[in-house]
């Protein structure tokens, strides 16, 4: 029986091994799916400046028995800033989601530059909304390679340029090939600071009519933050903006806020007026402390 138990044994965990691949093949082709569902349109987005958002009564939900996103109503002219504000799990990177067209709303409608989103082309959309996430997404390549992966008729003086805007300079003169020298994979080796930073660079490179700004929530030193916060000013000025703010600093910067709680908005309006009312929730918030509400 010893014999004859290690064949069998072993057909057994050949067995498992391809029922494993067979539910990770089933997870892929799951996520292909999400993205076929997804129907490309026709309609071209306007190449240059910013471009004005407009979310209509939108209703979403990850399953047919859950309701994500409620009632998201809002609109943001061209060339101004929105701030989101609410604790995780409130819904603030589905909003982001649905603006990128990885998902359809379930019901209602958003429109960029007064065009229903379905019905734009994704490629457009894609290239014109620039994204920039808390997920380091640097790979190991140059960091030519890195900067210019969306585009690649970028001229290494523009590069240059921008780096130096967003005061990344010195540390690229500090680089031993300038930007042939090789990233490691996921931003190791920086610091948080410079692989944000790099991020920003790689979405002013592409010169995006909208920008959504999922912003690190990592603690950084005072020069690194300053750098940040300039840097964030830069791409505010002739974009429309979404940032998902997890600093007093970058939402002092925004002309609108909304405030999710569950899917569901329970402030918005202009910054100015929320701060000078003493029963708004802003008010509120900023009396407790970012950290309390924000994080
Ligand atoms: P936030 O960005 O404010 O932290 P999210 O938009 O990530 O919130 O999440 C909103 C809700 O949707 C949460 O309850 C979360 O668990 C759920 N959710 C997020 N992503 C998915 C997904 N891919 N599939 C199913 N549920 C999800």
């Amino acid at each position: 029986t010893e014999l004859l138990a290690s064949p069998i044994e072993n057909i057994r965990m050949q067995l498992q091994d391809l029922q494993r691949a067979e539910a990770s093949i089933g997870r892929v082709k799951e996520l292909l799916e999400i993205e076929s569902q997804i129907q490309d349109g026709t309609e071209s987005l306007r190449q240059e400046g910013p471009l004005s958002i407009r979310f209509d009564h939108v209703d979403f939900g990850y399953e047919d028995h859950l309701t994500t996103l409620q009632d998201i109503h809002f609109e943001l002219k061209a060339g101004k800033s929105l701030g989101i504000l609410g604790r995780t799990g409130s819904g603030k990177s589905t909003l982001s989601r649905l603006l990128l067209r990885f998902y359809d709303t379930r019901s209602g409608t958003i429109f960029i530059d007064h065009q229903d989103i379905r019905q734009l082309k994704l490629q457009d959309l894609r290239k014109r909304v620039g994204f920039v996430t808390q997920q380091i997404e640097l790979f190991q390549g140059t960091i030519r390679d890195n900067l210019t992966f969306y585009d690649d008729s970028i001229m290494d003086e523009q590069i240059i340029a921008i780096l130096d805007d967003i005061e990344l300079g010195d540390w690229l003169s500090g680089q031993p090939n300038g930007l042939d020298t090789m990233l490691e994979s996921n931003g190791n080796g920086l610091s948080a600071g410079e692989a944000q930073l790099l991020a920003f660079a790689r979405v002013f490179l592409t010169n995006p009519g909208i920008v959504i700004l999922d912003e690190a929530s990592s603690r950084l030193d005072p020069a690194t933050e300053h750098k940040i916060e300039s840097a964030i000013d830069k791409l505010l000025s002739g974009r429309t903006c979404i940032i998902i703010a997890h600093r007093l600093a970058t939402i002092e910067r925004v002309d609108q806020l909304l405030i999710l709680e569950d899917g569901h908005i329970v402030e918005q309006g202009e910054r100015t007026q929320l701060i000078a009312d003493p029963q708004s929730r802003f008010t509120q918030m900023r009396r407790v402390g970012m950290e309390e509400v924000a994080v």
